[in-house]
């Protein structure tokens, strides 16, 4: 743990209420979604292809299935064993991009480590660009490359639109993006540039990470390390996203994250584990404003999510009737 942890700080940033905004943006799916069923005579529908037994794999495909159902989205997940071929998987993806009722497909990642990298990588590439709901696809990589993707990746869509709900400014200011994975850092900085943000993109091998962080009016932490992004990262009044999901099971490491003597340290004590995220809650003393974890990107991503299977949907049954 770095220098900062569990500092005793008076929390001075506004608290963004991500479950709010995806609670407002989930309402304004239900007309679409009431629409698009008069339209074709069936709601929307979403096929999650579930393989193996990963448990936070199994938890967020119940939240996504659950969130689609009360927006009135088909959800179908197929339960795929951890001993299943790769081609088992892929001929599964080719029936449903076949299937002209189903409007969606997400493969869980990650797929069981049965299956080799680059097989994996041919089931991903094998969806069908206009049912990617996750905007995963080279095409729709493609196209977010060249500002005009209509489905992009849930979590970074997700965060656009809570700094743009929360009226936070984005253009001309410099967004530091702290993580370069295919499904948050990069999508992330694209989708920062679209909205004229001066974007700097850290990652392991960035010297001197505090300081380069320390230049952000926006800082985005996907990292996957509790804790990581301390107050010596960030800016005074700088807006903080925290996207990081981190599983916390000991004792010590709980204490020095939450510290001592604080709600979430007795929360994480009554049931033995807790999730935070990548930044330290110390950062809610000099940031000016901050994304809980959890009730912040989390839930914005599921949100997306329903958003691009209503849009794909609208866009499929725009050319195929
Ligand atoms: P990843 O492991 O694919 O990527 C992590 C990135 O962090 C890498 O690009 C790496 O370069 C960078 N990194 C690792 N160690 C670093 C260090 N010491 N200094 C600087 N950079 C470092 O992870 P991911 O899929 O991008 O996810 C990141 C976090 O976000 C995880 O905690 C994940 O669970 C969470 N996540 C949350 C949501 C959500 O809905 N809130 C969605 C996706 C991912």
């Amino acid at each position: 743990m770095t220098e900062g942890t569990a500092q005793a700080s008076t929390p001075t940033a506004r608290i963004l209420n991500g479950s709010a905004v995806a609670a407002a943006i989930r309402s304004e799916l239900k007309p679409r979604v009431q629409a698009f069923a008069v339209r074709h005579g069936r709601p929307p529908s979403l096929h999650i292809v579930l393989a193996g037994d990963d448990p936070a794999s199994h938890i967020y495909v119940r939240n996504k299935e659950r969130a689609g159902t009360e927006a009135g989205i088909t959800v179908t997940v197929h339960r795929l064993s951890s001993d299943v071929s790769a081609e088992a998987v892929r001929d599964l993806v080719v029936d449903l991009n076949r299937d002209v009722t189903c409007d969606g497909i997400l493969v869980q990642s990650p797929l069981p480590g049965s299956i080799p990298k680059a097989a994996a990588q041919d089931i991903f590439d094998a969806i069908d660009p206009s049912k990617d709901v996750d905007g995963f696809h080279p095409t729709n990589v493609g196209l977010l490359v060249q500002g005009r993707a209509r489905l992009a990746p849930c979590t970074p869509s997700g965060v656009i639109e809570l700094l743009t709900r929360e009226q936070i400014p984005i253009s001309g200011l410099h967004a530091v993006v702290i993580g370069r994975s295919e499904i948050v850092g990069k999508p992330m900085a694209l989708l920062l540039l679209e909205r004229h943000a001066t974007v700097t993109i850290c990652h392991s091998r960035t010297r001197d990470l505090p300081a380069v962080a320390k230049q952000g009016d926006i800082v985005v932490a996907a990292v996957g390390r509790a804790g990581f992004v301390t107050r010596e990262f960030i800016k005074p009044g700088a807006v903080v996203i925290d996207v990081g999901i981190n599983r916390v099971d000991g004792r010590e490491a709980a204490e020095a994250i939450f510290g001592a003597g604080s709600q979430r340290l007795a929360d994480f004590e009554k049931k033995g584990s807790a999730i935070c995220g990548d930044v330290d809650p110390s950062v809610a003393g000099i940031a000016g404003a901050l994304t809980p974890v959890p009730g912040g990107v989390g839930p914005l991503t599921i949100a997306m999510l329903l958003k691009n299977t209503i849009t794909a949907a609208e866009d499929r049954s725009s050319i195929t009737g």
